[in-house]
């Protein structure tokens, strides 16, 4: 097991052409969740967030695109031996010191064989989707200690081998993960059968301990009953017994208590927090309701219209919501608000982002807009506390309870000018990187630590 994230998403983006337009789902999402923690996610419908999970297990059918500069690095160092070894030529040896990104004739010259250059479709792509930080080409795969697979660069067979067995996932409604044609015990034992080689006597043995693991009662019995014979709860905790058969590190969990009643959702949101002290799995949960989030999640991005707008441990955002989006959203859950009649809203709705983000998305819908809303896309910055700590060297873990917020009233210490002159010239660099606008003009910008990503801050810096 990994000591650090074992799930890294970074400038994930996700597209889907139509005859009539582009819909940017996911635009540019990064987070990192690390083992025995749990990540949620949360916005209204429409906001990216289920895409961003298909996106993370390779589920998005056509026409969706995944863009090639975005990464799903996945770090459980079993997974990047073997994937290792069944793909030599897509290796990249990286020592554990060296600058990640360290170039391609540096990384083959240490390797001392060139075979990756031998395997490059074309000259000068990069087709390596298997990074080592800690091993030598020399002791081959037995020797790698740490690194990650690319999920998103990797060919489709490695991004189904690590679908089910890997990373799994929980859906809102079990009955489309539950095969109404066959018994609950045939399912589970199909999965053992093809991930885990188990068969027979063996095979039934282990799905009847899952069953009972997800809390079914009688679980002999209900193997050989069907999905229908099954209320919903238990539905939902047969799809749990389904995601976990072959035993994923992380496990994606898209709204599973929606639709349940109050106290059927208490009891599989119990079911999840032991399952995951019980396995030391990663958990990105994900749902629009706030209350759920505050009860589960450790570190909690905040979506709207496909672009992460605040991060922060679940203490910090619920203590000190910054982004106007959030707040709106805290003030609409019953019971977190002083006793009044009517509870407040957020008037409009999640626009659909069909093009590239030159402004504040929330812009039409925020009580706090300015006209600069209209122009300037605001880039993350370090909010609360963390707008003056001194920064964390080692990135990563530490990093990723970091609060930022992606919103022109922040850095607070700065003058209304100068904030936006700084979130303006951050954007132009960034969009000057991908070609889509050019250099800001306003050399003389003030620095503010603009962050793009947990750990990976320094990048991006005006
Ligand atoms: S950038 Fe402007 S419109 Fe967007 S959340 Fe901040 S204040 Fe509101």
């Amino acid at each position: 097991m990994t000591d650090g994230p074992i799930l890294s998403v970074e400038a994930l983006r996700t597209t889907f052409h139509t005859d009539r337009e582009t819909v940017r789902a996911v635009d540019g999402v990064d987070f990192d969740v690390s083992p025995g923690r749990t990540l949620g996610i949360v916005g209204e419908s429409g906001s990216g967030k289920s895409v961003t999970a298909r996106t993370i297990l390779g589920l998005v059918d056509d026409p969706g695109r995944v863009d090639p500069d975005g990464s799903v690095r996945y770090h459980d160092p079993e997974f990047v031996r073997r994937t290792a070894a069944s793909h030599p030529d897509r290796v990249r040896w990286l020592d554990a010191e060296s600058d990640e990104t360290g170039s391609r004739s540096e990384a083959d010259s240490r390797s001392g064989t060139g075979s990756a250059s031998e395997s490059a479709p074309d000259e000068g792509v990069d087709d390596r989707f298997v990074t080592v930080t800690d091993g030598h080409p020399d002791e081959g795969a037995g020797g790698i200690e740490a690194g990650w697979v690319d999920l998103v660069a990797a060919p489709q067979a490695v991004t189904e081998e690590a679908r089910g067995s890997e990373i799994a996932m929980v859906f809102q409604d079990a009955a489309s993960s539950l095969n109404p044609v066959y018994t609950v015990g045939n399912q589970i034992r199909e999965l053992l059968r093809i991930h885990r080689g188990l068969d027979g006597e063996e095979a039934r043995r282990t799905a009847a301990t899952l069953l009972e693991d997800v809390g079914i009662p009688d679980p002999e019995r209900r193997l050989d009953e069907y999905p229908h014979q099954f209320s919903g709860g238990m539905q939902q905790r047969a799809a749990i017994a389904l995601a976990l058969a072959c035993d994923p590190a992380v496990l994606l969990c898209d709204e599973p208590t929606t639709g349940l009643d109050v106290t059927i959702q208490a009891q599989i949101l119990d079911l999840l927090e032991r399952l995951q002290r019980e396995r030391e799995l990663a958990v990105v949960f994900i749902t629009h309701d706030m209350g759920v989030i505050s009860r589960i999640a450790d570190t909690v991005a905040v979506m709207y219209a496909g672009e992460i707008v605040e991060r922060a441990s679940a203490e910090r955002l619920f203590g000190e919501p910054r982004h106007p989006y959030t707040e709106g959203l805290l003030e609409s859950i019953p019971g977190l608000v002083a006793d009044i009649d009517l509870l407040p809203t957020i008037d409009g709705s999640v626009p659909t982002p069909n093009e590239p983000a030159t402004s504040c998305r929330f812009a039409p819908r925020c009580p706090e807009a300015m006209p600069e809303c209209e122009t300037v896309h605001p880039r993350h910055v370090p909010v609360g506390d963390d707008a003056t700590s001194p920064r964390d060297e080692t990135g990563d873990a530490a990093s990723a309870d970091r609060h930022t917020a992606a919103c022109l009233l922040y850095p607070e210490s700065l003058s209304r000018r100068a904030r936006l002159a700084a979130h303006e010239a951050a954007d132009a660099s960034r969009a000057g990187d991908s070609g889509d606008l050019g250099e800001s003009e306003d050399s003389d910008a003030p620095h503010v630590p603009l962050d793009r990503s947990p750990g990976k801050d320094d990048e991006d810096q005006p």
